[in-house]
């Protein structure tokens, strides 16, 4: 019998739970990648990403090679390719692990049924998350919409299972005699203007990295996780994007890792609860996935945002006159990653200070982020803009100067991204007077903070308000 894997984001052979099943139950296999026109070819896409990917599509064909088999690229729709191509291969069986997107779940439908029709057999399993978000429900059954218990929940349900990295001993026979496909001219364009990845893909790079940072900055993860300025968290977030590393293997080595170090304990606890923060958010998109387009908390769907185009401008180029707004633009512009600390101070800046719809920052971040997620960039939006589950709560706006002093306390983050303020004492970077009058070519703040967090405090209450008055039917 043969088989097919349809690669997505799931991209390795190690410890791949739809591949490892395909093993089981074929006698050949190959490896198959779709490149969705519909998904690659539009400007919500960063180039970054891309190219990440293209490489990372390289390291996993060199690791299919070596087992003497092949990866087949083809250009989709997946709909009606994936058929035509199992024919062509005489194929009988189908694998691959799901994915959380409205749009993923509906063409995956689609797949099924026409593999499905044509008599075949459909493999599908979740790997991208340890738990899906039916797994964790409370005593009553419902679904989770607060962190905490969900993670207490998380974490209950973990200890009770076993996760264990796994790997099939059975590996089947590459399918022989299928001819030769060729390369997709859409690839091969695509290619051709794409810069260097910033960050190494694929699964050698993913491990390198993982084993680096257990070795030794995971052990002051807890008090280092917040300073943009420190190289203190593992940068592995584009390879969980595109499963370059399984999220479980990350548990099962950062748990070992504390175990053969107590001192490890505290650091590897709490960055394993921002990996269950992943879990989280991917749950929350999963049972909601309205919240891709609008508040999972529906009474600021009242919220006047004022979205000036040319303060957005300013957002987006990084000249805000705001030192760690700006630094954190430009790190995401210069690398396709941004320090999770000043994604948060950035996001309430264009949310609180500059009352800037947050669906224009998300897609903003999808379209330059290498690690671009839709469940956590949507999730870590809604957080900053006060409209998401167990967000910031509205009254909570971020001051930016204070923001800066206490996690940039040298300056060091602000002075590598802006070029500007290279030569400006640290004394001077974190408030608003000292940074414009030495730095001439630097913009002046283009809003007052304090007046702006007024402005935002009424918007914020009178959404509540007008929320409270349309139910009582006022
Ligand atoms: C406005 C905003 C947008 C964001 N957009 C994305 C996104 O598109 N893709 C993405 O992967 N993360 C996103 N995050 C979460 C977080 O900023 C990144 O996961 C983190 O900065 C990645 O760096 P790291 O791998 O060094 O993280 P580490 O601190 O080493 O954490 C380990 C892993 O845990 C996960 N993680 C950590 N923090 C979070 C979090 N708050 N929410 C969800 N998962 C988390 C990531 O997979 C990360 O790789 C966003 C956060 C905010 C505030």
């Amino acid at each position: 019998m043969r088989g097919l894997h349809w690669f997505r984001n799931d991209l390795r052979l190690q410890d791949n739970r739809a591949l490892d099943d395909l093993f089981q139950a074929v006698d050949e296999w190959c490896g198959l990648f779709v490149l969705e026109h519909r998904l690659v070819n539009k400007p919500s896409v960063s180039r970054k990403r891309l190219s990440f990917l293209f490489e990372c599509l390289d390291d996993l064909a060199t690791d299919i090679t070596q087992v003497g088999n092949r990866l087949v690229i083809i250009e989709g729709p997946a709909e009606t390719q994936i058929p035509q191509v199992m024919h062509e291969m005489s194929a009988s069986v189908l694998s691959f692990n799901e994915s959380t997107t409205p749009f993923a779940k509906s063409r995956d439908q689609s797949v099924i049924c026409s593999v499905e029709k044509a008599g075949h057999r459909v493999l599908k399993r979740r790997d991208h998350v340890i738990f899906s978000a039916t797994d964790i429900r409370s005593s009553k059954g419902s679904a989770y919409s607060v962190y905490t218990p969900y993670r207490n929940a998380w974490w209950k349900k973990y200890s009770q299972n076993d996760h264990g990295e796994f790997t099939a001993s059975k590996r089947p026979r590459p399918i022989a005699n299928f001819g030769t496909v060729s390369t997709p001219k859409l690839l091969t364009n695509l290619k051709k203007n794409l810069e260097k990845p910033t960050f190494k893909g694929g699964h050698r790079a993913a491990h390198n990295r993982l084993n680096q940072f257990l070795n030794k900055p995971v052990a002051h993860y807890h008090q280092n996780r917040d300073r943009p300025d420190l190289d203190g968290t593992s940068r592995l977030s584009m390879h969980l994007r595109f499963g370059t590393i399984s999220v479980r293997e990350c548990f099962k080595q950062a748990m070992e890792a504390s175990h053969s170090d107590p001192s490890y304990k505290s650091g590897v606890h709490r960055w394993l609860d921002e990996l269950v923060w992943r879990e989280f958010y991917n749950a929350i998109l999963e049972e909601n996935p309205r919240v891709l387009h609008s508040n999972y908390r529906q009474e600021y769907d009242y919220l006047n945002w004022r979205n000036n185009p040319k303060d957005f401008s300013a957002w987006c180029a990084g000249r805000t006159g705001f030192p760690i707004v700006d630094a954190g633009i430009r790190q995401l512009l210069s690398t396709g990653w941004m320090h999770n600390r000043t994604r948060m101070i950035v996001a309430s800046f264009l949310t609180k200070d500059l009352l800037i719809d947050w669906k224009l920052g998300e897609r903003f971040f999808f379209e330059h982020l290498v690690d671009g997620d839709p469940a956590s960039n949507n999730g870590g939006w809604q957080w900053a803009a006060s409209t998401g589950t167990d967000a910031q709560p509205y009254f909570r706006i971020f001051n930016p100067w204070k923001q800066s002093e206490r996690w940039d306390p040298e300056g060091d983050y602000i002075r590598r991204w802006v070029a500007e303020l290279r030569d400006v004492p640290k004394l001077h970077l974190h408030s608003p007077t000292s940074v414009t009058q030495l730095a001439s070519d630097y913009p002046t703040p283009i809003v007052d903070h304090a007046s702006q967090r007024r402005a935002a405090l009424i918007e914020y209450r009178k959404a509540r308000e007008q929320n409270l008055e349309a139910q009582q039917g006022v």
